[in-house]
């Protein structure tokens, strides 16, 4: 059998219809452009369309916010690794590109008082503000929105229940600036119609979201999350950054299995009194909530090594001090139901109604949620290049990337929240840029001269159909993501990184002896195939940009090194690899804030803990006072009644989330 291929023009192809994905190919068709948007999951089906629904918006809930605090803060968070230009662009887009949301339908919880959109009562995951602010439904919300936005557009078609494969490149001609490549277009699987679908396009834009399938089950995102992304860009020859950055969200399942890495709470959940304990009881984290995920993560993490960890592989987030009071119990309970209300759900649902109730700890082990390393872009989206110093060049002519797949904006750690805006910040961006490079194209590709280049693609992929062997993609697979979280998960060590390297030189020569049976339509075999393909070239890249990190900044911790300093020089990684090459590995030095800065802002940061420590250490009644007040400062009255049990949960769910 040979898997037909059918021939399709446009000027902007999108890869993925999450969050990212769906304000770009927008942006794109609004800029004049044809567009397709390809997606292998349905339409607004994406890890956008399962979130907490929590956006930032800047100004929501602090008068003295800022477009320069905003910045600042997720430069300083991220280790200053994140890239000034791309944290200056969110900063200054965030309240646009929210508002452009809810001109498709989004409907924010809203403060009654002045009318404007309502921020949780505390900073969440590393904020030093107030602004993120929650949505009735969570990310179906958003989804839905993005779904709306996609469908109406008449300029805009939509291919679903199809695997983008490859992006088709070909060499720069000398009268290109810097000769370099310069995209064509892709080649995508037809799952459901049983064919290749070639697309010639000047712009392609990355927006396939992460690689946290990579770690299953330790995960709490959507199995479609197989680094797609960076195994795309990275075959095209482009740079990737900050590769070895996986976020790991502190406060997931460990048990039951069936619930194993979803998410149950955020730093922020442990409101005042939360503290992180291990087997034995003893407080290993005090201060929870002013934490930043990565703090919180590395000290469960550390604890497990050294032998303390709690059966399943993590600690214990105890919050019953918290519900204890009197007077601020009913508060706190409250916060608890109304601040992620889907996390609350599940943490109901599988730790059981004690724990629901705070009466008992949580236990929590991290999970893979997000990919802060990714494509090396500018503000834009574009694909960048250059030296390990910082200097930039153009990278791919064509090749943007918005939203997970990009790299460069949260560096070392991701402040909460800050998703659901980056998806619409850097998707308009990006997709106003290729609809733009489209239009300046000097070689409109719609004369079949480039035909000939997308020849080896398709011969390359006929060849996988019907190929004969011994092996199974997804049992492959399972080795590999079981291997990975040993390995280059949260714990990494130079040995533990030369082993997973060790297993993907058996997995890369075991590619040419996976089965794979020869038929077009529905091809599970193939997809598995790609999908390990994809995480392999993925895993390479982390693994070679965590040889490269020789400390543990942000994500995961090196046992076999020191804590890099917030005052060290911070640099970030970059990857890449030449066609028939070995990865190359090299730095990207960042500036660093000024001393004084660092400083000042520790010295906040320090004297917020220890206001927690004074608080903690008050006598009980003085304590309950104190915190009542704090909570009807930031929640109102409201905030005490009525008490939340988990029968009363969604209830209070609706009343937190009024639009
Ligand atoms: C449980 C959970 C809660 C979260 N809560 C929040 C929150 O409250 N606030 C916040 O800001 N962030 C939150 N996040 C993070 C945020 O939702 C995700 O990081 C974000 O949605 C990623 O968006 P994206 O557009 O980059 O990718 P996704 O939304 O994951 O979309 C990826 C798209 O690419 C497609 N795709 C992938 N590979 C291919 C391929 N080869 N070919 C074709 N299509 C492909 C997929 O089908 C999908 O359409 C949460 C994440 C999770 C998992």
């Amino acid at each position: 059998m040979t898997i037909e291929t059918e021939w399709r023009d446009y000027d902007v192809v999108v890869v993925g219809s999450g969050g990212a994905g769906s304000h770009a190919a927008q942006a794109a068709a609004r800029a004049g452009a044809s567009v397709l948007i390809v997606s292998k999951d349905p339409i607004g089906c994406s890890d956008t369309k399962i979130s907490e629904g929590l956006a930032t918006v800047r100004e929501s809930g602090s008068d003295d916010d800022s477009e320069e605090l905003l910045s600042e803060n997720l430069r300083m968070a991220g280790g200053d690794l994140p890239v000034t230009a791309l944290t200056d662009a969110f900063a200054q887009d965030s309240k646009d590109a929210y508002d452009r949301y809810r001109l498709q339908g989004l409907r924010p919880a809203i403060d009654t008082k002045n009318n404007t959109p309502k921020s949780l009562p505390l900073p969440m995951g590393g904020h030093t503000r107030r602004r993120s602010v929650g949505h009735r439904n969570s990310g179906i919300a958003f989804s839905h929105a993005n779904w709306n936005g996609v469908i109406q557009d008449s300029r805009i078609d939509y291919l679903e229940d199809c695997w983008f494969l490859d992006v088709v490149t070909v060499e720069g001609s000398d009268g290109e600036e810097g000769g370099q490549k310069r995209v064509v277009g892709g080649l995508i699987y037809d799952a459901a119609r049983g064919k290749l679908v070639a697309v010639r396009a000047p712009s392609v834009v990355i927006a396939a979201g992460g690689l946290s399938t990579l770690y299953f089950p330790k995960t709490d995102t959507m199995r479609g999350n197989t680094g797609d992304s960076y195994a795309v860009a990275a075959r095209a020859g482009a740079d990737l950054v900050d590769m070895e950055q996986v976020q790991f969200l502190p406060f997931c399942v460990a048990s039951p299995p069936s619930f194993e890495g979803l998410l149950i709470g955020e730093p922020v959940t442990a409101s005042f009194l939360g503290v992180l304990r291990d087997k034995n009881g003893k407080v290993i984290l005090d201060g929870v909530y002013l934490r930043t995920r990565a703090e919180c993560s590395a000290a469960i993490m550390r604890t497990v090594e050294d032998g303390r960890g709690s059966p399943n592989g993590g600690a214990y987030l105890d919050m019953t001090a918290n519900r204890l009071h009197p007077l601020s119990g009913p508060y706190f309970m409250r916060f608890l139901a109304s601040a992620l209300p889907s996390a609350y759900k599940v943490a109901r649902q599988a730790l059981g109604r004690a724990a629901a109730d705070c009466d008992e700890a949580w236990e929590v082990r991290p999970s893979a949620h997000y990919m802060m390393g990714g494509i090396r872009t500018d503000a834009n989206g574009a694909s960048v290049a250059g030296e390990g110093d910082g200097s930039i060049a153009v990278g791919i002519t064509g090749l943007f990337a918005s939203g997970q797949a990009m790299g460069g904006l949260f560096g070392a750690n991701r402040l909460g929240s800050t998703f659901l805006t980056e998806g619409a910040v850097f998707g308009a961006r990006s997709g106003q840029a290729a609809a733009k490079l489209a239009r300046e194209a000097a070689t409109q590709i719609k004369d079949g001269a480039e035909d000939g280049v997308f020849a080896d693609y398709i011969a390359a992929t006929r060849q996988r159909f019907g190929q004969s062997g011994k092996l199974a993609a997804s049992a492959l697979k399972l080795d590999l993501q079981r291997e990975s979280w040993d390995n280059i998960g949260p714990v990494r060590t130079l040995e533990r990184i030369s082993r997973i390297d060790a297993l993907l030189d058996g997995l890369e020569e075991s590619l040419d002896d996976v089965a794979i049976p020869d038929y077009a339509e529905w091809n599970q075999a193939f997809i598995e195939f790609e999908e390990l393909r994809n995480l392999v070239t993925t895993a390479r890249a982390v693994a070679a940009a965590a040889r490269e990190r020789d400390g543990s900044i942000g994500g995961h911790v090196r046992l076999d090194c020191g804590e890099i300093s917030a005052f060290s020089h911070p640099y970030s990684t970059v990857v890449s690899k030449p066609a028939n090459d070995a990865w190359q590995v090299r730095r990207a030095m960042r500036p660093r804030t000024p001393v004084k800065q660092i400083a000042a802002y520790k010295v906040k940061e320090n004297w917020r803990k220890a206001q927690v420590k004074f608080l903690r250490a008050l006598p009980a009644g003085m304590q309950d006072r104190r915190l009542e007040k704090k909570y009807k400062a930031i929640m109102g009255d409201a905030g005490a009644a009525p008490e939340v049990t988990p029968g009363g949960v969604d209830a209070a769910i609706g009343e937190g989330t009024k639009a």
